[in-house]
């Protein structure tokens, strides 16, 4: 049997790509223990709870990245939106589920919760580089009316 690292779903070993998430890789059971993943079997008795989302899997991947280097067995699975969200916006993105293992949820949210904070500022600072550029050229072209 082989196993889906990001959705967890149990294929035949001839498969060679999850059938729901692209792209992703199948290991055998072995590699699915040495990178902490639960099997399905074995869900019931490990439970992985959602500590975050992310809007892109790149965003997604730098979670699961980040989370690793600090020992904590964790997956992304790619959701959908659902049909309401469908019917409303217009669009159906995908969203992606960041989950640990219960014990490790305290620890991975602080780490993701520092993580956003980064990306997010510099985000902010890639925003206000663009903002102050708008504003100099503004000065630069405005009419020189108080004197
Ligand atoms: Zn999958």
């Amino acid at each position: 049997m082989k196993y889906c690292v990001e959705c967890g779903s149990e294929y035949q070993d001839h498969v060679t790509e999850c059938a729901d998430c692209t792209g992703s890789k199948l290991v055998d059971a072995a590699e699915m223990r040495q990178r902490g993943l639960p099997l399905p079997h074995e869900r019931d008795t490990r439970e992985f709870i959602r500590v975050g989302t992310a809007e892109d899997p790149l965003t997604a991947e730098d979670f699961v990245r980040m989370l690793e280097a600090q020992q904590i067995p964790v997956f992304s699975r790619a959701r959908r939106a659902g049909t309401v969200d469908v019917l409303t916006t217009g669009n159906l993105q995908p969203w992606w589920e960041i989950l640990v293992p219960e014990e490790h949820v305290a620890r991975a949210t602080e780490l993701l919760n520092q993580e956003k904070v980064r990306l997010d500022s510099t985000a902010d600072e890639a925003a206000q580089a663009a903002e102050d550029e708008e504003r100099e050229s503004e000065q630069a072209g405005a009419p020189s009316v108080l004197s």
